[in-house]
């Protein structure tokens, strides 16, 4: 393998991937190149700080995340006016939305009464049938 071909399969080298023959053409070239050599320490260093992130995110470091964006949230003043919606508008617009579809569904009586007359008409005076 060549040393690009070397640099390509070295995270496979760390992680144990390779067959023996590959491992140990791997190993002999690291042996000998100091800048792939180099590139395996960095490797090493970067996936050992990447396995040491989610042991810091213990409970207490979740809490204190927590804590600070609670903060920050809370720093962040809310102005009176939008208290105000909040609280007040937002229900009073659904109450009144709400008034609206009960008014446009729900039938009126006065709307129902002709339609009452209409069905109590007698059937041969509507066809013109004298009695
Ligand atoms: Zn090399």
């Amino acid at each position: 393998m060549t040393h690009e071909q070397i640099q390509e399969r070295l995270n496979e080298w760390l992680d144990g991937e390779l067959d023996a023959s590959a491992f140990a053409e791997v190993s002999s070239h690291l042996d000998a190149c100091a800048a792939c050599k180099g590139d395996v320490l960095r490797l090493r260093r970067l996936g050992a700080a990447l396995f040491k992130s989610p042991a810091a995110a213990d409970s207490r470091s979740t809490e204190a995340f927590v804590a600070r964006v609670m903060a920050r949230v809370e720093a962040e003043s809310v102005s009176p006016w939008e208290k105000f919606a909040a609280r007040f508008l937002a229900p009073a617009f659904g109450l009144a939305l709400a008034g609206l579809i009960f008014t446009i569904y729900v039938p009126r009586a006065d709307i129902d009464a002709p339609l009452g007359v209409v069905a109590s008409v007698d059937a041969d005076s509507v066809l013109g049938v004298a009695p």
